[in-house]
């Protein structure tokens, strides 16, 4: 922590200066991929002490990531949009939205952020459990994944583990309301489902939530420090799988997997060694304090990339990091996007080649299940499945991405293929 501290007192004394050269490529290359190519921007920034860019040219422009939010899809309290709307408001240009375990979120969000020229990366935090031998030492996990536009390929089975684990959640907050009512604190299930909202998996959050309003505890922070801390009197887990499986599947289906807050855990380096070896990308060590040197030389022991996010949820309240507020220096962003970017790459490869393999409406469906607007309306309707590639492309990947002789190929196969207005495949021989 001395290092940061350090940071914050050299911060504070102001000084920007010109970004190293090193800086300035990393800023362009993050750039590029923020704005798909689509504007060229000035080549005089600057830079504060901790390397993050705080204007572009003239304009004046940021690029803030967010790495790390939630909606009222989970335990979030704002919708999708008004969360576009706020992360907009404090400058983020891309955000990550990453509900707990869901990503129905996401479609409202992509359409949100289109309006504000933003970037959304479809994402979502998995709640696991971490089970050593020592039962002593079994602990819950989040895993953050992020995934490229197009999302995850197999999504039906991410889908699948996203769904068992919210089934768990139902029988899990019954299981704390038996247990709260046992220690004289009757709640009832129907005002937990009511606060976490129509198809909305209730969490602990939500639970501690009809506490107070049952005047039980006088605030959330009591709910959880009296009764429902890990491990906690009212605590109950849920079914969620083994950390290292959500690891080894958020690899499999071409997302990128994130440790979130390690400071939050009992034994964060046995936990990163197993993870490490089930194949983790990264994990957090940034808050919007700065970054934790604990976590961060963990991160490097293990070559593990060093991330960070908010975790707004909407809560309000002085305690809570705003949406935004965690500062991503630029080398930073340029490593997540140089390891992120090829894996993104092949999903995206993936799910088109198996559209032109079989141009399905399934097929379709997923292809534009996070931006079916934007990409079957657009700026002028599809005529055809090469089009229909064209368009994708052209959201999902940078120009330098989108020259490659595949998706030649698979525009080649679609060529004999329509689209309807309503997106679905029309052969062109019948029209
Ligand atoms: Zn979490
Ligand atoms: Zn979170």
């Amino acid at each position: 922590m001395v290092d940061d501290k350090k940071r914050k007192k050299k911060k504070r004394g102001g000084g920007k200066k010109k970004m190293t050269a090193e800086q300035v490529l990393a800023f362009k290359a993050v750039n590029e991929w923020v704005c798909l190519g689509q504007q060229q921007q000035g080549s005089s920034f600057l830079v504060d002490d901790f390397g993050v860019q705080k204007s572009l040219g003239r304009g004046g422009e940021k690029v803030v990531f967010e790495l790390h939010s939630h909606s009222k899809f989970s335990d979030g309290f704002l919708s999708p949009t008004k969360l576009v709307e706020r992360a907009h408001g404090n400058g983020v240009k891309v955000l990550a939205l990453t509900d707990h375990d869901t990503m129905s979120g996401i479609p409202e969000a992509v359409e949100a952020a289109r309006r504000f020229g933003m970037k959304i990366i479809p994402g979502v935090e998995i709640s696991t459990i971490f089970s050593p031998k020592n039962p002593d030492a079994e602990e819950p996990v989040h895993i953050l994944a992020y995934y490229g536009s197009c999302g995850p390929k197999r999504f039906e089975e991410v889908d699948k583990l996203l769904e068992n684990i919210r089934e768990g959640r139902y029988l899990r907050a019954k299981d704390m309301i038996l247990k709260l009512n046992k220690l004289k604190l009757p709640l009832k299930w129907e005002h937990v489902a009511r606060i976490a909202g129509k198809g909305v998996a209730p969490g602990r959050l939500h639970v501690a939530r009809a506490m107070v309003e049952a005047g039980h505890v006088e605030n959330l922070k009591q709910a959880f420090s009296r009764y429902l801390y890990d491990g906690g009197p009212a605590y109950s887990t849920g079914s969620e799988p083994l950390a290292e499986e959500a690891v080894k599947l958020i690899r499999e289906t071409g997302g990128i997997s994130v440790l979130a807050h390690p400071w939050a855990l009992k034994n964060p380096a046995t936990i990163v060694k197993h993870l490490k070896e089930a194949g983790l990308h990264g994990m957090e060590v940034y808050r919007s304090d700065g970054r934790l040197a604990v976590y961060s030389d963990l991160a490097d022991a293990y070559g593990l990339l060093k991330l960070g996010g908010s975790d707004y949820h909407g809560r309000g309240g002085n305690s809570e990091s705003e949406l935004g507020s965690v500062n991503l220096p630029v080398l930073t962003l340029r490593d997540f996007l140089n390891v992120a970017r090829p894996i993104w790459f092949d999903a995206v490869r993936d799910i088109l080649e198996s559209y032109a393999e079989e141009p399905s409406d399934s097929n379709l469906a997923i292809i534009t299940r996070f931006g079916r607007t934007r990409i079957l309306k657009g700026n002028s309707p599809l005529s055809c499945g090469k089009d229909l590639i064209d368009r994708c492309l052209s959201l999902w990947l940078t120009n330098e991405e989108r020259q490659n002789d595949l998706f030649e190929a698979i525009k080649l196969k679609l060529s004999h293929v329509s689209i309807s207005q309503g997106g679905t495949n029309v052969p062109i021989e019948t029209q």
